[in-house]
C-alpha cells in the first residue's frame, strides 16, 4: 500500500512533505549535538566529519536539492532518506562498497522480520492455522502474529503504509505494541484503542496500517476490530461470507473508537485473512484480481484445511498474475476451529 505523502518525492520548487519537515528538524538536531560535543576536550575526530555531513544535508534544503541523487538527478527513496538523511545517492547509483553494505543490512532486516512471524509449527489448542508470508521486496510492511493467551487466540493481520524498510520497522513497533497490550489483559476493544493512540503517537503525518485484530474462543466466539482493512472471510459449509471494516486505519486519528464485532465459527469453520498483495494484484489486461475472485475461490474451497486452501489460493494467484513481478506484498492467514470428534479421536 503506498502513503501519498511518502509518494512526494523531492523535486525542486514542489511541496515540502510532512517526512521533509521531520528530518530536517532531525538534522537540525543532530547538528546542535555534534556542535556541542565537538567544543568538549574528549570530541572525537571523525564526528567533525559528521558535523560536516550534516551540515551538507541541510544545505541541500536551502538549494532545494535535498532528496534528489546526485548522479541522475532523480528522487532518492524516501524510505531511505528516512533512515538516513545523509544519502546523497539512488539505490542505482550506490558504490559497489555501498552496495554491498546495503544488501547485508537488508538481508539481515529480513531475517529480523521473519523471526518476528508466528513459528510455522505453531498449533494453538483446538485450532488449525497456517499463514504465508511474502514480502514484494527484501522486507514487508504486512503485518501477521498469532498469540495465545488466557482469553482466546489472539489474531492479527494488517498492512503498514508505504513498503520497504519505513514500513517493515512500523511493522515491527505494531507487533510490540499489541504483544504488550496483550499482556495487560484489556477488554478486547480497549486493547486496540490503545494500539491506536500508541501508533498515532510514533508515526509521521500520512503513515497509518490497515488491520484486523480479533480474539477467537475455543467454544467458536470470534470477536474482532477491522480498522479499514479488507473484509475477513467467514468460510463455513454454505460458502464464505465477508465481514465488512467498520473502522478507520490505525494511525489515522489518535482518540479513535473501534466497533467491536461478534460472530461464531461452527467446528470445522475457518476464518481467512489476506493483504490487498492478493486483491489488488494485477494480470497483463490490468484487470485487478479483486475481492469478489478471492470470495467465490474460497466458497469453493471453504472445507478444505488450511494448507490446501493457502497453497490452492498462491496457485490462483500466480496464474493469475500472468508471470509480471509481484508489486506489493503478500500476507495470508487462515484459522480453522478443530471438529470436536476429530480432536476427541486424536486425544485417544
Ligand atoms: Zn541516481
Amino acid at each position: 500500500m503506498d502513503s501519498s505523502v511518502a509518494k512526494q518525492q523531492a523535486t525542486a520548487g514542489r511541496t515540502v512533505t510532512a517526512e521533509e519537515t521531520y528530518i530536517r528538524s532531525e538534522l537540525e538536531q543532530r547538528r546542535e549535538r555534534l556542535r556541542a560535543v565537538l567544543h568538549s576536550s574528549a570530541a572525537d575526530a571523525t564526528l567533525l566529519n559528521f558535523l560536516t555531513a550534516v551540515d551538507a544535508a541541510l544545505r541541500r534544503f536551502d538549494q532545494g536539492t535535498f532528496g534528489i541523487c546526485e548522479t541522475c538527478h532523480e528522487s532518492i527513496e524516501a524510505d531511505r532518506l528516512l533512515g538516513d538523511p545523509l544519502v546523497r545517492f539512488c539505490l542505482d547509483h550506490l558504490t559497489i562498497a555501498e552496495q554491498r553494505a546495503l544488501e547485508t543490512d537488508l538481508s539481515l532486516a529480513a531475517r529480523i522480520q521473519r523471526a518476528l512471524l508466528p513459528k510455522p509449527d505453531f498449533a494453538p489448542a483446538g485450532w488449525d492455522v497456517r499463514f504465508h508470508y511474502q514480502p514484494a521486496g527484501m522486507v514487508s510492511g504486512d503485518y501477521c502474529d498469532l498469540l495465545e493467551t488466557d482469553n482466546g487466540l489472539l489474531f492479527m493481520l494488517g498492512d503498514v503504509s508505504g513498503k520497504g524498510v519505513a514500513a517493515s520497522m512500523l511493522m515491527s513497533h505494531l507487533r510490540a505494541t499489541f504483544r504488550s497490550l496483550a499482556e495487560a489483559s484489556l477488554p478486547f476493544g480497549r486493547m486496540v484503542e490503545d494500539a491506536n493512540r500508541i501508533f498515532c503517537e510514533s508515526t509521521l503525518a500520512g503513515q497509518f496500517a490497515t488491520l484486523i485484530v480479533g480474539r477467537a474462543k475455543t467454544d467458536g466466539t470470534v470477536e474482532f476490530v477491522s480498522a479499514g482493512h479488507l473484509p475477513l472471510l467467514h468460510l463455513h459449509s454454505d460458502g464464505a461470507t465477508p465481514k465488512e471494516s467498520t473502522g478507520v486505519p490505525l494511525g489515522m486519528f489518535c482518540n479513535s473508537r473501534f466497533p467491536v464485532h461478534q460472530f461464531t465459527l461452527a467446528q470445522g469453520d475457518a476464518v481467512f485473512l489476506y493483504t490487498d498483495g492478493l486483491t489488488e494484484a494485477r494480470n497483463r489486461t490490468g484487470q485487478e484480481y479483486g475481492l469478489d475472485r478471492i470470495r467465490t475461490r474460497m466458497a469453493c474451497l471453504s472445507r478444505s484445511a488450511p494448507d490446501a486452501l493457502i497453497s490452492t489460493c498462491i496457485e490462483d494467484w500466480i496464474s493469475f498474475s500472468e508471470g509480471l513481478k509481484q508489486t506489493d506484498d503478500l500476507t495470508l492467514l487462515v484459522m480453522r476451529r478443530k471438529e470436536q470428534d476429530r480432536q476427541d479421536r486424536l486425544l485417544l
